[in-house]
């Protein structure tokens, strides 16, 4: 069941997403070539804690740090550790956290240094695949619309989209329904004024298929190829989406 919050809801929401979006911001600027991956964990934790929140993916399902690292050919739930960032990777930060009973998600992917043309092309069409999804998303549109819009716009930038990972519904709960899948496969549910939703295309230079690392937890691209990954969560309105964070 897909549930509606209230505007009381959606204003605890906004202060969580607020305060998440300058977690992330934070984060950003301590991403350069030398870093250990679990460095930012570090700075997850003690920035939320700082700013009253709870990292949302500390033991989500067991996953075992603050936030998720997912560098070069990881496409999500890469968890930060003894890895250290190089010149030419890419890194994809995707941060949640809880505030009054309410969570936020987002993320964003990065280059370390100089990166190549590809992996320039790859992150600027997984931001404007995002942009471009969040643009349909309004009352009375239909969640096959951000997906249609968001599979367009990747492929016509020569890219391919995940499949076997979709955003979803947030707020009590980090994953609520719907699911939002970043390819077309029919209308799905219709959006009303009060829903709000983890938009998250996972973009990959080569074929969309995916593998698990040993880890269990790590997705990574089957064929070895880059992988991009950007994040709102959106409140749907009237005529637009609020970005929340
Ligand atoms: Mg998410």
């Amino acid at each position: 069941m897909v549930i509606i919050k209230s505007d009381e809801e959606i204003v605890i929401m906004k202060k969580c997403g607020k305060i998440l979006a300058d977690i992330l911001d934070r984060l950003i600027t301590e991403v350069k070539p030398g870093i250990k991956t679990g460095q930012l964990d570090v700075i997850m934790a003690e920035e939320s804690e700082k700013r009253g929140v709870l990292p949302s993916f500390k033991n989500y399902r067991g996953f075992p740090a603050n936030l998720c690292v997912s560098v070069n050919d990881e496409i999500v739930h890469g968890i930060p550790g003894e890895r250290i960032l190089q010149e030419g990777d890419i890194v994809s930060l995707d941060v949640g956290a809880k505030l009054g009973g309410f969570h936020t998600d987002a993320a964003v992917t990065i280059g370390v240094g100089r990166i190549s043309k590809e992996a320039e092309e790859l992150v600027s069409a997984t931001e404007g695949s995002l942009k471009t999804g969040v643009a349909r998303a309004m009352s009375g549109a239909w969640i096959g619309d951000i997906s249609s819009a968001i599979q367009h716009y990747v492929e016509s930038r020569g890219f391919s989209v995940v499949r076997e990972y979709t955003g979803h519904g947030v707020g009590r709960e980090l994953h609520e329904e719907p699911q939002i899948p970043n390819f077309v496969i029919g209308k799905g549910v219709l959006l009303r004024k009060g829903m709000t939703l983890a938009v998250e295309p996972m973009v990959n230079v080569g074929d969309w298929h995916t593998k698990l690392a040993d880890n269990q937890w790590t997705v990574l691209t089957a064929d070895g190829s880059l992988s991009a990954h950007f994040e709102h969560t959106i409140a749907i309105a009237d005529n637009e989406a609020e970005i929340l964070v």
